[in-house]
């Protein structure tokens, strides 16, 4: 069953944290930046090295100093108005951080609502997207964390979980 749960995802004591990171992996504001904060510097240090990362795709670095093992990097799309393919990108977050995981044989995993902050997607329509994408990856985890920073958000989610009848 996918969770969902309100809070600081930094705190999270899962496989992996997902970070809604830019394409340059270096660090900056919102959930990143509380991730590279909790991690400390070895974080950037190691993102570094990645080469950066396309949006929607996914890459993933040890967790150092957080309590998560691990972190995978995913880069949201951008909100333009929607015809720019910003909703197969942003599934693709979900999808190709979930197969991350399967890979590496992780069983627990949050994700933030990537790209619902500066990035400006709409909400409620990302909360959908999250979790058709996330439902197709359900039985592959002991958990799946939907990590939402506002009881507010977290309604957002609940209600699409309701209206798909899960
Ligand atoms: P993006 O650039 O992808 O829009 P942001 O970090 O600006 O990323 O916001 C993504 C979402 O993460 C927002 O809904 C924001 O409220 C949420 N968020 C910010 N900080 C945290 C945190 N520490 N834990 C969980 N979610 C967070």
């Amino acid at each position: 069953m996918i969770e969902i749960v309100v809070g600081d995802i930094t705190g999270l004591e899962v496989d992996a944290i997902v970070n809604a990171a830019n394409a340059s992996l270096m660090p900056g504001g919102g959930v990143d930046g509380a991730i590279h904060r909790a991690a400390g510097p070895e974080l950037a240090r190691f993102t570094a090295t990645l080469g950066g990362c396309e949006t929607g795709e996914a890459k993933i670095a040890p967790g150092f100093g957080l309590k998560a093992r691990h972190v995978i990097l995913t880069v949201g799309p951008i909100w333009k108005g929607g015809q720019g393919g910003e909703e197969a990108l942003l599934a693709s977050c979900y999808h190709n951080s979930c197969r991350l995981a399967e890979q590496e044989k992780l069983r627990s995993l949050a994700f933030p609502a990537i790209s619902t902050g500066v990035y400006g997607y709409p909400k409620a329509e990302a909360a959908r997207v999250a979790l058709e994408a996330l439902r197709q990856h359900e039985a592959n985890f002991d958990r799946l964390i939907c990590c939402c920073f506002s009881e507010q958000d977290a309604e957002l989610y609940r209600k699409q979980l309701s209206e798909a009848g899960t």
